[in-house]
This record gives C-alpha cells, sequence and structure tokens, in this order.
C-alpha cells in the first residue's frame, strides 16, 4: 500500500546514547533515515561536515532562520542547533520515515508542526549512568559535563508530552523496542493510502 512517511522524533539528555541507538536502529531497518542537522557548535574527534552534523557560522545559521530553510532549531548550550527543511519534507513525500535526534525544545516545535509526528524520549537508567558516559566521552570540559548534566535534568521535566519513554539500558534492547515503535505507528491509516487501497483491491 502506498504510503507517506512518517515523521520520528528522538529525544534526550545529551550523553543518553541517542547516536549509538539510532545506528543499531538503522542497521535494523535500513530504509530509515536519519536527519543531518545544522550547528554552530565546532566539530567534536573525528566529526565530518555533511555526515554528522554541517557545522555552519552563526552567520550561514542565521540565513537559514531567516530563509524559512528549518524545520525547527534551538539554542543549546549557547550553539545553535537545527533541521533543515528541504531532506526531511523530499524523503517524507517518497514514503521514507525520517527520524530527526533533536532536543526537547526541537521535539515540541516539530509536534505543533506536524501533530502526527512521533515523540520517543529516550533516557539513560539514571543520573550516575549520564554522568559516568559524559565522563567517559571525554570530549568535555567539567564545566560542559555539568551544563549538561542541569539541562537533562530541565528536559526531563518535558517528558510527558512525548508519547513513549524509552529507558537505555542496554543499546541493542531500546533500539528495538524504538524498531517496534516505528513498525506499529506505519501502520496508521493516517499515513496510508487506504482509499486507492481499497479502490484496488475490494471493489
Ligand atoms: P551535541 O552537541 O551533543 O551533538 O548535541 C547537543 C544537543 O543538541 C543534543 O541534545 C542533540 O539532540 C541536540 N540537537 C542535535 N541536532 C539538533 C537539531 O537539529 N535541533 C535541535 N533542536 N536539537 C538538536
Amino acid at each position: 500500500m502506498k504510503s507517506i512517511g512518517n515523521l520520528i522524533v528522538i529525544s534526550g539528555p545529551s550523553g543518553s546514547g541517542k547516536g549509538t541507538v539510532c545506528h543499531a536502529l538503522t542497521q535494523e531497518n535500513p530504509s530509515l533515515v536519519v536527519s543531518v542537522s545544522a550547528t554552530t557548535r565546532k566539530p567534536r574527534g573525528a566529526e565530518k561536515h555533511g555526515i554528522d552534523y554541517f557545522f555552519l557560522t552563526r552567520e550561514q545559521f542565521e540565513e537559514m532562520i531567516a530563509g524559512d530553510r528549518l524545520l525547527e532549531w534551538a539554542d543549546v548550550y549557547g550553539n545553535y542547533y537545527g533541521t533543515p527543511r528541504e531532506p526531511v519534507e523530499k524523503n517524507l513525500s517518497t514514503g521514507r520515515d525520517v527520524i530527526l535526534e533533536i532536543d526537547v525544545q526541537g521535539g515540541l516545535q516539530v509536534k505543533n508542526k506536524f501533530p502526527q509526528c512521533v515523540l520517543i524520549f529516550l533516557i539513560p537508567p539514571s543520573r550516575d549512568h549520564l554522568e559516568t558516559r559524559l565522563k567517559q566521552r571525554g570530549t568535555e570540559s567539567a564545566g560542559d559535563i555539568e551544563r549538561r548534566l542541569s539541562w537533562a535534568e530541565r528536559e526531563l521535566k518535558e517528558v510527558q508530552k512525548y508519547d513513549y519513554l524509552v529507558i537505555n539500558d542496554r543499546v541493542e534492547e531500546a533500539a528495538r523496542k524504538i524498531g517496534a515503535i516505528v513498525t506499529a505507528e506505519r501502520c496508521r491509516p493516517a499515513l496510508l493510502d487506504v482509499e486507492s487501497f481499497l479502490k484496488t483491491n475490494w471493489k
């Protein structure tokens, strides 16, 4: 049956393992597209332009805002982050599901614009787990880690506005749960061309 794609937002504190879980999810479901965000933060470690993020200057980012070329954007820890609109809309119109790995401010903006989107909150099992993961990652200063932990506490207050909550205890298990959500959401009649299916197969 023909369908339009579904927009799936995965939010969760920095260090909650969104990237690792999304990687496992796309390995299992290769038709899923993960949107590449734009940001004004500097590349970290081996991150590459166009693959991990589009690394932009503040001027370039503000031009994208002015041109309405972002589906959503937010200021996170003093840097801009946003979702380029065009590739997302193109993939959805060809029936592919698109994953956005974005913060809670962005997730709630997307829900306002696309009420049919699916909001999934990925949470580490505890604050201690999150702190340990951020420290082990070794890419942030002690001050940045503190900022990210207190930002996480603020984000957690919005959990009830999300459609699903997944605890990231084990990566494979979290990816399996999100895969099950994606599969179930694809069965919603609102996304499917039910009329032409019935016309062709049930006349
Ligand atoms: P990081 O700097 O660790 O890659 O990301 C910091 C935070 O920004 C994470 O919570 C991440 O989900 C969020 N983020 C990444 N891309 C986007 C985006 O396009 N829009 C919004 N609103 N948040 C984003």
